[in-house]
């Protein structure tokens, strides 16, 4: 028996940390961190080291199956699959036409970098705007903040060499996900204590001490759902202290009076009061930040699932921008992107770009396509409501609708009301069992893949091809590879940025990318040849003069956002010392959090992940618990204005009091609560999708929700 050693890259979650793998008889035994990699040194987490027994855990879906008359899957060979489902694909599109077919990219299947390509491409090929990806329910505020805003043309600062960085509602140790300029999510403990010996100061602005407030040098733990306030006085207390960047305001802004004049009410005052914090703490923050040289402001996912999500990523990004935490003319650009196509970095505002209110429109809520995509909170009304342009099909590549989409039972509803739903999914999840079709996906370990995702997130000029590890079992196929049994069988070639992807012989994966990344600034091939993960030092951008035909300014104080502003702030959800919502009475806000040992709804099927946890805990102050006779362990009943979960109790002091923190993508189909310590709750049962929501993004509010909490005595029931 021989021990052969492969370079590669881990694909669990968007870290993609460079790792070795031992394979004995053609099975992966060991994961181990590449301490030779220039960017990861040798860091892998808890996840990653458990892609051994993603490989051959029996709970691993090897076969496609098929649902049978009689409900029950069967076994299917994968050719014969594909074979009726595009004959049933050809249908819907003749009677329906093709926006009836929609795709979901969920998080899982964001991994495959094939997958960020060519499901896209398909739709478009075919006419098809219905493509949706977990993105839009996730964090779609940042892109939609930076296309009204602007954005500049040599980025912003990097976190390596910043003197200090803030991070709002942002938590990298535990989501391995941070913004451009927080700390790096590869080995974020060691990057963080690097810089922090180097004198950088912290600032953690979050409900709950999380594990990278602890190491914060400033923590701020502030009310949920107040992000704003936060905010807007921050910025108001930076200008009327005068720590903006003057020469660069003057030349670069639009609507700095006008946004100056808007958020003059949030006094450190009224933000303390209404923030839970103490005024001074709040003031030396922003003295903090403001008299810092380098180092931005970043904020997390749980902002961008917050109300007024939009207005927290415009608020971040005038941060940054006021306070020019930009690279300026002359200035290296930490990473101009090694998969992207090179382009000139210039010292000017890139003007607001239409994000939204363009394309096709979706047929409820008035939402249309953002940023190119259709918004997934519409995509169950979209298969509900009938009429033209109803979606009939859904493709769910890699995510957990079941869990992970808003209100629960009308997702159970709209998947159940599919002419056709195809699951690409490792394991029998939640939507899996209410699929028509399961096809067996390939593990990252067999497949060739790119840092297509990850290309602009470093600070350093990095990228890394990994070819297969392991060979693929024939009967599986890539989340992309669906699109080309598509194209095969219908005869419509998928077109990609290299040309068309040929639809008679199956390409190979490398092929498949090579299309997809034409014109990139480092070549796929020379990249390919590295083997492992490559530092291009040989590559330096550094921030060319602005054109002078160029004015374009920084839009502050975009259409909508003075009434927004002034809306927040006289918003008053609290009375008596209850929290109003819907014309409800209510004692606790629930917010979400992330936990280490598991991606969204991937790993909660692995034993070593398993023995960390086998639900998503109710984590509740010691005091709020004890102060209602809870005790950790036992359940509780969580009640929403839209909807109720049972959770199981978890006393934790880093909670706030007054707050409830789950983790969401847990959770079944729903009907048997008994469940609920082996497989978790499902938080998006409390999620309405109606009332509370982005119009721009139609993102509900999928944090900050107002509960109540009651004991359920199991013995008495
Ligand atoms: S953080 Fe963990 S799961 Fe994510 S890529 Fe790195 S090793 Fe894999």
């Amino acid at each position: 028996m021989s021990v052969t050693t492969h370079k590669t890259f881990c694909r669990f979650c968007h870290a993609y940390c460079a790792i070795e793998v031992d394979v004995e008889d053609g099975k992966p035994i060991e994961v181990r961190g590449d301490v030779e990699d220039p960017v990861y040194g040798g860091y892998t987490c808890i996840k990653g080291r458990q892609l051994p027994e993603q490989y051959t855990t029996p709970a691993r879906i090897s076969k496609s199956l098929k649902r049978m008359p009689n409900g029950e899957f069967e076994e299917i060979d994968t050719n014969q699959a594909m074979d009726e489902i595009a004959e049933k694909v050809k249908q819907l599109m003749d009677d329906h036409g093709a926006r009836s077919i929609a795709t979901y990219v969920g998080s899982y299947g964001y991994q495959n970098s094939a997958a960020l390509v060519i499901p896209k491409a398909w739709h478009k090929s075919v006419g098809s705007p219905s493509y949706y990806t977990s993105v839009t329910i996730d964090q779609p505020a940042r892109h939609i903040a930076s296309s009204r805003l602007g954005a500049w043309g040599g980025g912003t600062h990097k976190f390596t060499d910043a003197d200090v960085c803030m991070m709002i509602g942002n938590n990298p140790v535990v989501s391995q996900f941070t913004p451009f300029g927080g700390p790096p999510p590869f080995s974020p403990y060691a990057r963080l204590r690097d810089e922090m010996k180097k004198g950088m100061q912290v600032i953690v602005v979050d409900p709950r001490q999380t594990e990278v407030a602890n190491r914060s040098t400033h923590f701020l733990q502030v009310n949920p759902g107040e992000d704003v306030p936060f905010l807007a006085g921050f910025v108001r207390q930076i200008l009327k202290e005068g720590l903006h960047d003057h020469e660069f305001c003057a030349a670069h802004m639009e609507g700095l009076e006008e946004l100056e004049a808007s958020v003059e009410p949030y006094t450190p005052e009224f933000v303390a009061e209404r923030c839970g914090i103490e005024v001074e703490d709040f003031l030396e923050a922003v003295r903090v930040f403001g008299n810092a040289e380098r180092g931005v402001v970043v904020g997390g996912t749980g902002p961008n699932m917050a109300p007024h999500g939009i207005l927290i990523e415009h608020f971040i990004q005038t941060l940054n921008f006021i306070c020019g935490r930009v690279n300026k003319e002359g200035e290296v650009v930490p990473n101009p992107g090694m998969i992207s196509a090179p382009a000139t970095r210039r010292g000017e505002v890139h003007p607001p770009w239409p994000a939204y209110g363009v394309g096709p429109k979706s047929r409820v809520r008035g939402l249309g396509e953002v940023f190119g995509e259709m918004p997934t909170a519409a995509l169950n009304d979209e298969i509900l409501l009938e009429g033209e342009g109803q979606v009939k099909a859904l493709f769910c590549l890699g995510g957990n609708p079941m869990v992970a989409f808003p209100d629960q039972d009308k997702t159970k509803e709209a998947m159940e009301k599919l002419d056709l739903l195809v699951c690409v999914d490792l394991y029998m999840s939640a939507t899996a069992k209410l699929a028509d079709y399961i096809i067996a996906p390939t593990i990252s370990l067999e497949r060739d893949d790119m840092t297509i995702l990850t290309d602009t997130w470093y600070d350093v000029p990095y990228a890394h091809y990994t070819k297969a590890v392991l060979p693929r079992n024939e009967q599986s196929r890539e989340e992309w590879e669906i699109y080309w049994e598509l194209s095969h069988r219908l005869g419509v070639p998928i077109d990609l940025p290299g040309g068309p992807l040929d639809p008679e012989n199956r390409p190979t994966k490398y092929e498949a990318l090579k299309l997809c990344t034409a014109g990139s600034r480092i070549n796929i091939d020379e990249m390919r040849e590295k083997g492992k993960g490559h530092l291009y030092e040989e590559v330096e951008v550094r921030v060319e003069p602005a054109r002078e035909d160029r004015d374009a300014k920084f839009q502050l104080m975009p259409e909508g956002v003075a009434d927004e502003i002034a809306e927040v702030f006289s918003e008053n959800n609290r009375v008596d010392g209850k929290i109003i919502d819907d014309g409800k009475e209510f004692t606790h806000l629930m917010i979400s959090r992330r936990l280490k040992h598991v991606f969204n709804s991937s790993g909660q099927q692995l034993s070593n992940l398993q023995k960390k946890g086998t639900t998503n805990p109710a984590y509740m102050n010691p005091a709020d618990l004890e102060e209602m006779g809870i005790r950790s362990g036992e359940l509780v009943e969580i009640t929403g204005a839209y909807g109720m979960l049972v959770g199981v109790a978890e006393a934790a002091k880093d909670v706030k009091r007054g707050v409830i923190s789950m983790a969401h993508a847990w959770g079944d189909i729903p009907g048997n609560w008994g469940d609920v310590r082996e497989k978790g709750s499902s938080t998006n049962r409390l999620i309405d999708d109606h009332k509370t929501y982005d119009p721009i993004t139609g993102q509900p509010r999928m944090t900050a929700i107002p509960v109540n909490v009651r004991h359920i005595r199991e013995d008495a029931a």
